[in-house]
This record gives C-alpha cells, sequence and structure tokens, in this order.
C-alpha cells in the first residue's frame, strides 16, 4: 500500500508542524483536533510558517497554495479513515493517547501504521492498547518541525521490521534524518536532554547561578545554540515536568527526581514561552 494520505492528531506546537512537513512533501494531510479554536490556531500557524518560507525563498507560491490545499482541517476523528498512516501528537498523557490508539485501531485500515510523536510514554504500552502492536511505533519530531531534521523512530517490543523500514522511508520522504531508537522511558533524546535541564534548574534553586550564568556557560563553553534554560521555556515547562515524571516513574531512580524549583514555576502557571514567563519574560 503506498502512503498518500497523512492523518496528525492535535493541531499544537507539534502537530501543525507535521502537518506542514507532510503537505509541503506532496501528501494528503487530515488534521483532527478536538476544539476549533485550536484548529485554527493551527491551521494559521501552518500558513504564516509556509509564508515565511517563501520570502526566504525556500518554497515558491505556487507550491505554497498547493501543499495548503492538500490539508483539511476538522473536529471529526472518523475522517481518519480513509487515512495511510497516522501520527498522533495530542498532549502528553497516557490516558489520552490510550483513548487515541483504541479508537484508530477501530477506525483505521488494518494495515496502516499508527505512529505516536510522544516524547517520554512507552510506544509498547501505547501499542498494547491495539490490536495491531506491530504496527505502533514512535515518530518523534523535534521543534520547530519544518526545520529541525532530527525523527527518533522508536520500536516498541513488538514493532515489526516493515513497520519500521516505512517509518524510516516515510521521514527520508520529509527529508528529515531518522535514527533508530529502542523503547526505553526518554528514549535517547529526553533521556539526556531533560536531567541536564532538569539539574540546570537545580543550579539555579540553589543559587549557584543566575538563569542566565547558566544559559551563557552552555552557549559559550559547550557551543550550544541555546542554553538549557532558553531552551526548557521553548519546550514548555510543563512538557519538561511531565517527561521527568516519565523519567522517574520509569526508570525508579532516585536521580531523575524533578526539581522542586520546576514544580513549583509550573503551578504558579509560569510554562515559559507560551506563557509569556518561565525562566525569562516574552
Ligand atoms: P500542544 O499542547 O501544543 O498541542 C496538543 C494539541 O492536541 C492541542 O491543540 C490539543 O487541543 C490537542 N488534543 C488534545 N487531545 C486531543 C485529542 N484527543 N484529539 C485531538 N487533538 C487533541 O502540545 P505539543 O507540544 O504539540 O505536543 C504534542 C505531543 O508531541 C506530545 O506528546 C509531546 O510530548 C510531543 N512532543 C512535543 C515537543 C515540543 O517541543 N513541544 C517535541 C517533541 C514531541
Amino acid at each position: 500500500m503506498e502512503i498518500r494520505k497523512v492523518g496528525v492528531i492535535g493541531a499544537g506546537t507539534m502537530g501543525n508542524g507535521i502537518a506542514h512537513v507532510f503537505a509541503k512533501s506532496g501528501y494528503e494531510v487530515v488534521l483532527v483536533e478536538t476544539q476549533q479554536a485550536a484548529l485554527d490556531r493551527g491551521l494559521q500557524t501552518i500558513r504564516s510558517n509556509m509564508e515565511r518560507e517563501v520570502a526566504k525563498n525556500k518554497l515558491t507560491a505556487q507550491d505554497r497554495d498547493a501543499a495548503l490545499k492538500r490539508i483539511r482541517g476538522g473536529l471529526e476523528r472518523k475522517a481518519l479513515a480513509e487515512c495511510d498512516f497516522v501520527v498522533e501528537a495530542a498532549f502528553e498523557k497516557f490516558e489520552i493517547k490510550q483513548e487515541i490508539f483504541r479508537d484508530l485501531d477501530r477506525l483505521c485500515r488494518p494495515e496502516v501504521i499508527l505512529s505516536s510523536n510522544t516524547s517520554s510514554i512507552s510506544i509498547t504500552k501505547i501499542a498494547a492498547q491495539t490490536k495491531r502492536p506491530g504496527q505502533v511505533i514512535g515518530m518523534h519530531f523535534f521543534n520547530p518541525v519544518p526545520v529541525m531534521k532530527l525523527v527518533e523512530v522508536i520500536r516498541g517490543i513488538a514493532t515489526t521490521d516493515e513497520t519500521y523500514n516505512r517509518t524510516r522511508d516515510l521521514a527520508l520522504k520529509l527529508e528529515k534524518t531518522p535514527v533508530e531508537v529502542n523503547d526505553a522511558p526518554g528514549f535517547v533524546s529526553n533521556r539526556v536532554l531533560m536531567p541536564l535541564i532538569n539539574e540546570a534548574i537545580y543550579a539555579v534553586m540553589e543559587g549557584v547561578a543566575t538563569a542566565q550564568a547558566v544559559d551563557e556557560v552552555f552557549k559559550l563553553g559547550m557551543a550550544h545554540p541555546m542554553g538549557p534554560l532558553t531552551l526548557a521555556d521553548f519546550i514548555g515547562l510543563d512538557v519538561c515536568l511531565d517527561i521527568m515524571r516519565v523519567l522517574h516513574s520509569g526508570l525508579g531512580d532516585p536521580k531523575y527526581r524533578p526539581c522542586p524549583l520546576l514544580i513549583k514555576m509550573v503551578d504558579a502557571g509560569w510554562l515559559g514561552r507560551k506563557t509569556g514567563r518561565g525562566f525569562y519574560q516574552y
């Protein structure tokens, strides 16, 4: 079966970027949300991001129009029944993904691969919600999706070689670079990145240095394009906390306990860029 039509669940930060890259690469996209306002925001973001690519001569106006025409947004999940591949990018909560994958398993043709863009939740556990665990896989894009080249392709315990190969080939068609990873809490990216961010927050909490100073050390000393606290604000402090909790419970080692300052900031609603305040003001 040739993959032509791709379903994307969630039009937030990641979902709209994923819909963007599939549409730009010639795929028909069905983008499904639960709320009209979130869908409208996602579609508007796609339009303005494509506009920026046109302004930078990375996309012609004609190709932008064709790509936008390939995206169909809606609130009805049953529209996904006609898709040949699905990427889920809803909230990072297992209960939400559980409900979605059970429903997708019922809705989609048996040969369709169901993938999740989860940052940290077990692909094996998501796959077990379906009757097709061999065709469930992690397709982990990075933010901002239209710019970042990496796709972590995560094999659950039951993921078949065919599912892996087809997902890898699809990532290549999007002009991304797939990297094969086995299922474990946080995979590779967040298993290594989140403890770094968490430790940077401990350094601020303990008064070792200011957020600015921590970030300067990483930019100038380690050649990181942005420091860990700027990056945490960009990712969203709530997302960082969710991932630390997955690492902590999944690996059981106290070294993964979320920093109390991170918890406090999330409680305060200081979630980073998206709320205008995190370690920095926006
Ligand atoms: P987000 O909060 O920006 O967007 C999530 C969207 O999903 C929201 O618009 C919400 O309305 C929608 N949604 C929630 N439940 C839904 C449902 N049942 N059906 C359809 N839509 C639903 O979140 P995000 O940052 O885009 O993250 C999405 C997923 O991608 C998460 O699993 C996250 O861990 C992962 N991820 C995030 C990043 C990042 O940097 N933000 C990077 C890689 C992976």
